[in-house]
């Protein structure tokens, strides 16, 4: 299989410079914003775009993480299928995210179904009643199974089914970079 470079550490820092400074002018401001980072990849995006957030506003702002495995609508297993519901705030970190009233804008490293993020949204609500909820990705690369699209994107990657992005964080990869596989 073959490896093309889409981003690099440039690249990557200048949309993420440029998502901040989106997030910034669409809630004018970052009162109330709470920015919740899916799992592994998610969180670093939401940390190093809080970064530059409290450059750019010179306050903090608030950052969390969501693991959503369990929510995950198409990770049951046979013998589990069907519990759904039960599933959800028993073995969740979901219930101890602030969320009430917030602004509440998740990050994750690729979009592509949107199931994972129809759990994170499922998550965010079983905690409280958002004012909003957002969506910023670093890359999208289509094949949206339900109604679910990005505010927010580093670049949007056309893919067949068969391609893989592999998104490479220097936090746990060693090295910023977005790569496609095929
Ligand atoms: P979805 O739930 O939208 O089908 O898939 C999005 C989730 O699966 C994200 O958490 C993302 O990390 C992962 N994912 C889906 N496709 C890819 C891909 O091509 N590359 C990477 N690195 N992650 C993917
Ligand atoms: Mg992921």
């Amino acid at each position: 299989s073959e490896e093309r470079i889409l981003m690099d550490e440039t690249a990557i820092r200048r949309a993420l410079t440029r998502i901040a400074h989106e997030i910034v002018e669409k809630n004018k401001g970052i009162e109330g914003c709470l920015l919740v980072g899916i799992r592994t990849r998610g969180i670093y995006l939401a940390e190093r775009i809080a970064e530059r957030i409290q450059e750019i506003e010179g306050m903090p702002i608030e950052v969390c993480e969501l693991d959503i495995t369990s929510y995950r609508d198409d990770r049951q297993s046979g013998k589990n299928a069907g519990a759904e519901g039960e599933s959800a705030a028993s073995d969740c970190n979901a219930p101890l995210l602030q969320v009430q009233d917030k602004r509440v804008i998740l990050f994750d490293d690729v979009l592509y179904t949107g199931r994972t993020i129809r759990a994170a949204m499922d998550a965010v609500m079983d905690c409280g009643r958002p004012q909003t909820i957002q969506l910023a990705v670093l890359v999208d690369r289509g094949h949206r199974e339900l109604p679910i699209r990005p505010d927010y994107v580093g670049k949007n990657v056309p893919t067949s089914k068969q391609e893989e992005i592999e998104v490479s964080l220097i936090e746990i990869d060693n090295e910023d970079k977005v790569t496609i596989l095929h």
